[in-house]
């Protein structure tokens, strides 16, 4: 491939934070607001111009369980905080009463812990509880390099209509989804051998009703035989499960795109030809991919640890397709072997590809989320820090991290 030198130049500094968030999703959200409620300066850069990622801007409007499936809440805490605050004007559908309205044991054996929330309300109101909290939220800012001097982050640069801006950090917190920050400062992944499968969901209206079509790839389950498509593959990709991509791909990423609004088009004229009133009234504005990039940390957390107390819990999570699994995320499984002051939270924390399909979700990803935001307010590094009394403030601010553990 031809390449191109890019001449060094000088960077403004314009902050100084002790803890910058790289990403406003599910994860970001929870790691700023815990870093700042536990007495830090958060600068939370995000790239697009709303909170949320892949749970607002992409229309995943469902917050999957924060129970076990055996009638056991298992996410407290902020994830509990914010399937709450998802739904503060009214839910969209699937109100858990049996959860929210005091019902019986027996009813909360039966339905799950979940709720449908409206996308627009819930990134406004994220915003508003971030601001409230003392956060700086930087949007339309691109994390793009970070500056590593001795296994430490020192600046991370950011790239918005300013051109390049670099912010001076203590701790940095990785939730951009595709683990970029590991990836610029030089942190162990890995990336998804079997790429995503394309999904475009939209809402649309008819006869009088707003409707969401989660349009596109069913979530799959782990298969040797997939395989990434090629890019010379990509225009001869005919329907929608004939491309998967890595997203981590620039190029690809945008193809895949361009193919799953293609794609939503047919879908969109197609049930046209049934309702004629029906028009798209939302549709997703940002990629969505489910295992991307991800930290290649000191512990990966596996199947085998289904059910395991871990020495060094910070959060606990259901399985959302299936009842009865849980599992305790291990401290060990947000920090890598490299970077002394970057933690990772959401669905790049590190895990076997069976459990990224569990912890990529958004309970699991706000637990990891308000881990990594308390552990950056706390300590000036991840090398050998003090995990248990990471572990005591978690529990005074209501996470759960054993199934034995009592809540009130
Ligand atoms: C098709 C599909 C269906 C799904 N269904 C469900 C479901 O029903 N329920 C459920 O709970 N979960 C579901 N998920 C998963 C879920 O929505 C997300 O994985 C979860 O919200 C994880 O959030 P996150 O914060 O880790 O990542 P993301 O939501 O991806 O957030 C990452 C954020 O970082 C920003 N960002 C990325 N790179 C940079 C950068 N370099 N600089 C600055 N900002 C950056 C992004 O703009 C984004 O805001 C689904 C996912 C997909 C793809």
């Amino acid at each position: 491939m031809l390449e191109i030198f890019e001449p060094g130049r000088n960077i403004p500094v314009i902050e100084d934070t002790d803890v910058l968030v790289a990403g406003g999703g599910i994860a970001g959200i929870a790691a700023a607001l815990s870093a700042s409620r536990n007495g830090a300066r958060v600068t939370l850069v995000e790239k697009e111009y709303a909170l949320g990622g892949m749970a607002t801007l992409g229309l995943i409007t469902i917050f999957l369980p924060l129970c076990d499936g055996m009638g056991h809440q298992v996410v407290y805490g902020i994830g509990e905080e914010l399937l709450r605050l998802s739904i503060t004007y009214g839910a969209e559908a699937d109100y858990p009463c049996a959860w929210l309205d005091g019902k019986s044991a027996e009813e909360r054996r039966h339905h799950r812990f979940k709720v449908r929330y409206n996308p627009h309300m819930f990134a406004i109101l994220a915003e508003k509880l971030l601001r409230e909290s003392g956060v700086n939220i930087l949007y339309g800012s691109s994390v793009c390099a970070a500056d590593v001097q001795d296994g430490l982050i020192s600046h991370i640069i950011a790239e918005n209509k300013s051109g390049r801006v670099a912010i001076k950090v203590k701790n940095v917190v990785d939730c951009s989804g595709d683990a970029d920050v590991c990836k610029l400062s030089g942190e162990d992944t890995y990336t998804n051998p079997e790429g995503n499968g394309l999904a475009n969901w939209y809402y649309y209206h008819t006869k009088g009703e707003v409707k969401l079509n989660m349009f596109g790839l069913a979530d799959v389950v782990p298969d040797p035989k997939l395989r990434l498509t090629a890019p010379d593959e990509v225009e001869r990709a005919a329907s929608i499960g004939d491309m998967r991509f890595s997203g981590v791909d620039g190029v690809q990423l945008s193809h895949a795109v361009q193919l799953a609004h293609s794609k939503m088009l047919d879908d969109i004229l197609s049930r046209r030809a049934k309702s004629p009133d029906l028009v798209p009234v939302t549709v997703s504005a940002i990629p969505l991919v489910r295992m991307s990039r991800r930290l290649r940390g000191r512990y990966e957390l596996c199947e085998t640890d289904m059910g395991k107390k871990l020495h060094d819990s910070v959060g606990m999570t259901g399985d959302w397709c299936r009842n009865g699994p849980t599992y305790e995320i291990p401290f060990s499984a947000l920090v890598g072997n490299r970077i002394k002051n970057l933690i990772t939270a959401g669905r790049i924390i590190s895990t076997s590809d069976a459990v990224w399909n569990v912890t990529r979700v958004i309970p699991p990803s706000a637990v990891s989320g308000q881990a990594a935001g308390t552990a950056a307010a706390m300590f000036s590094s991840f090398d050998s820090c003090d995990v248990s009394a990471l572990q005591e403030r978690l529990v005074a601010q209501r996470v759960k991290l054993h199934m034995d553990q009592e809540m009130d």
